[in-house]
This record gives structure tokens, C-alpha cells and sequence, in this order.
């Protein structure tokens, strides 16, 4: 659904956003598995790597290999992170996020899932989100990581966390994201993990402690930009194309699928 300007009562789209995202959910465990690898959903995680490397990804199901010590510690900050939030259903957290309020309210780790029209269906949660009456104020997504760049797969991922609540009904139409890059070593930060990091707070550009640092910038979503990008990335998984290597071929030298793969001695 497109993002629009205008909203009828919080309890009827209350409802038609949680059946809208049931049906979506309930077909994607039912549906013939029609996506590469015997896929039936694509999660917005992968398809944000497609654009650091694509042949990585579709290495990464072909020769799968453990997690790195480093996309562990990435996993514990988001999990630290996400243990501040209060836990709620997808009922509880689509109703709070339509309600009548003055100030927006913050939910973590939430739930989304659309159909694109090529009929993929894309599945994901939002590190964090601010909701006010229906309005998506703004997406946070953070990266664990000792580069400090804000990359082009960071913002695929804040901005298609943005398309995907448009898609199941939310108001997205001046939606902003932030993406905040924290260094690997914020992972195990006992300040981070009691909500205490100033990094957290809107508006900060950049923080350093002894312990590690935070850069922050916020974005406004772009709505034909992410769906071309979309439309591109899901050319792969419907067998449309074959996996693109990377352009940039200095990714190569740290990749971990450079043995086996054809593009990987440029
Ligand atoms: S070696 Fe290079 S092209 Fe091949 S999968 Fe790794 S990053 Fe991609």
C-alpha cells in the first residue's frame, strides 16, 4: 500500500494492519516454495547484503559456514538492545503504535511482513520504531561495526524496514531513519545494555567513551528509490538473473567465500 496523509479510526486499521500482515504470514508458511534455494520468504537482512555482495549471499546458502566470532558480537548488541524494550504481541504493539497520542511511542524488535507486487513475500523486524497514531516518525537501525561508514546495505535495510510498514498500512509518507554505526566493541557495554548509552538518544551525532564509539545520522525514507532497489534484489530469488559479484572488488580480499568463488582472484 502506498504511504497517504490521511486515517480513518485507530481500531479499523488496528485490524486491517494485523489481518493484512496474518494473511501475508499465514501464506508464506503454506505457499509453494517457488524462491531459490526452495525458499518461500526472502528476509530484508539478505536482501541488504545483496548490495555489499550478491555471490556472497547466494554463496552463504550454497556452502554454508559457521558465524564469525564478529557476526556473534553484532548479534549480542542487537539482542542487548532489544532486551530494553517491554515484551508485546504483534496485537498489543500494532494497536499501541495506531492509538491516540501527543508524544510518538518507541517499539523494538517489530514484526513486518509484506508481498511485493512480484509476489515475493518479505519478511523482517525493526530494531526500533516511533509511532505516532498510525505515523511511522522514525525507523533506528544499528550496526555493529569497526568501520565507521554509513554503506549503501545500511541504508537498503533502515529504508526497506520504512517500505514494508508503508506495505502492511502504517503511514509512512515523511517517514525519517536514523542508522547509528557502534564500534564492536559496544556489544558487551553494561551502559548500552541498561539504556543508559548516550548513542541511544536521538539526536546525537556522535559519542566516544573509553569503552567504544557511535556515529548517527538520520535520512528521509525514499519510497520509489527502496522499491527499485527491491525490485532489483528480488530479481535474483525468482530466478530472473544469476548472483552479481561485487563490484568493489577490495570486499573480496576479507571475504570468506574468496576460495570457491569465480570472481573472487580480480
Ligand atoms: S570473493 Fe568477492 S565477489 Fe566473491 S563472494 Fe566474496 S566478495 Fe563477493
Amino acid at each position: 500500500m502506498a504511504s497517504n496523509d490521511s486515517f480513518p479510526d485507530s481500531s479499523t486499521i488496528a485490524r486491517d494492519i494485523l489481518n493484512r500482515y496474518r494473511q501475508v504470514y499465514r501464506a508464506s508458511r503454506t505457499a509453494e516454495p517457488f524462491l531459490r534455494y526452495g525458499r518461500r520468504t526472502v528476509a530484508v537482512s539478505t536482501i541488504a547484503q545483496q548490495f555489499y555482495c550478491e555471490k556472497a549471499v547466494a554463496l552463504s546458502f550454497e556452502r554454508p559456514l559457521a558465524p564469525t566470532q564478529d557476526m556473534r558480537d553484532g548479534s549480542t548488541g542487537h539482542e542487548a538492545v532489544a532486551a530494553l524494550g517491554v515484551p508485546m504481541t504483534q496485537e498489543e504493539a500494532v494497536t499501541a503504535a495506531v492509538a491516540a497520542r501527543e508524544q510518538p511511542l518507541c517499539l523494538c524488535e517489530f514484526r513486518i511482513g509484506w508481498q511485493h507486487h512480484t509476489g515475493v513475500t518479505v519478511l523482517g523486524h525493526v530494531d526500533e520504531a516511533w509511532f505516532r497514531e498510525g505515523h511511522v516518525e522514525i525507523v533506528a537501525e544499528r550496526k555493529f561495526s569497526n568501520s565507521r561508514g554509513i554503506h549503501l546495505p545500511y541504508h537498503i535495510q533502515a529504508s526497506l524496514y520504512c517500505l514494508g510498514l508503508g506495505e502492511m498500512g502504517f503511514n509512512t509518507g515523511h517517514t525519517l531513519y536514523r542508522i547509528s554505526v557502534l564500534t564492536r566493541s559496544c556489544h558487551d557495554c553494561g551502559l548500552l545494555r541498561s539504556g543508559g548509552c548516550p548513542a541511544l538518544s536521538e539526536g546525537i551525532a556522535h559519542f566516544q567513551c573509553d569503552h567504544g564509539e557511535c556515529t548517527g545520522q538520520v535520512f528521509p525514507f525514499e519510497h520509489e528509490t527502496t522499491s527499485r532497489r527491491l525490485d532489483w534484489a528480488l530479481q535474483f530469488w525468482i530466478n530472473e538473473r544469476e548472483a552479481q559479484p561485487t563490484e568493489h572488488t577490495s570486499r573480496c580480499r576479507h571475504c570468506r567465500y574468496r576460495r570457491v568463488c569465480d570472481a573472487g582472484s580480480r
